[in-house]
């Protein structure tokens, strides 16, 4: 998967990208991450993206004509592959594993990180998708890319060492929640393991980490 990402701050992703998982995804070569600089694409001699909101009001809006180029020459490269460009937005469909999932099997991805008071209405004009993280205003779009990013590059076959991870975790049925995990010591601090999982019956455990995903599930959503 390539995945290109527009931003004014392109140094705020050398951190998330260069450790862990996403980092080994990139060294196998499963996932191509390129960061641009918007400026880079401003007409401006002063490589200006934004500017004030017609009608007034507090705040930069970030003009259409850099990003539109940024996403035309970018676009260009791109030959019959499934492909999105998406606009980071609170105002967005908010993100869910099942959007994850569904993201993850594109070719090829073009993120658009808004800033200031956000992006031109026009850039609508050439997104296929809006995506918000949640119900809050971040100051920009990079944090909600690496969020999007992470939950859909770790979904890609051939990314995490273990296939069964990503199969047995939270919201891969439904909303149900992973069941409790527990690793040694089986005391610590006077609290202990529940007995049932260190009985070494594999149906007694299978029977307690099933109704215990339910309990937290339905605690959860009592909660929501
Ligand atoms: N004026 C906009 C509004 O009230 O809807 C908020 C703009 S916000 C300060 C600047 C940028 O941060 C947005 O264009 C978007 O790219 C990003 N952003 C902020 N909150 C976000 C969220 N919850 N999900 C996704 N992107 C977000």
């Amino acid at each position: 998967m390539q995945i290109h990402i527009l931003t004014l701050f392109p140094a705020m992703f050398k951190g998330p990208f260069s450790e862990s998982i996403i980092k080994r995804a990139i060294e196998k070569e499963i996932v191509k991450i390129e960061v641009h600089n918007l400026r880079d694409y401003s007409a401006d001699k002063h490589k200006k993206c934004d500017d004030r909101p017609f009608g007034g009001g507090p705040g930069m809006v970030l003009k259409p004509e850099p990003i539109f180029k940024a996403v035309e020459i970018i676009a260009q490269e791109k030959v019959k592959k499934k492909h999105k460009t998406i606009l980071t937005s609170p105002q967005g469909r908010v993100f869910t594993q099942r959007i994850a999932k569904e993201l993850s099997r594109l070719e090829e991805i073009i993120f658009i990180c808004g800033h200031y008071e956000g992006v031109d209405e026009r850039v609508k004009e050439i997104i296929d998708d809006e995506i918000s993280i949640g119900s809050y205003v971040l100051s920009g779009g990079e944090l909600p890319t690496m969020v999007i990013t992470d939950a859909l590059i770790r979904l890609i076959p051939g990314v995490l060492g273990c296939v069964q991870s990503s199969q047995q975790e939270s919201f891969v049925k439904g909303d149900l929640l992973d069941h409790p995990q527990y690793t040694r010591p089986a005391v610590f601090r006077r609290m202990k393991v529940p007995e049932v999982i260190i009985s070494g019956d594999h149906q007694a455990i299978e029977d307690w980490r099933k109704r215990k995903a339910e309990e937290k599930t339905a605690y959860r959503n009592n909660q929501l």
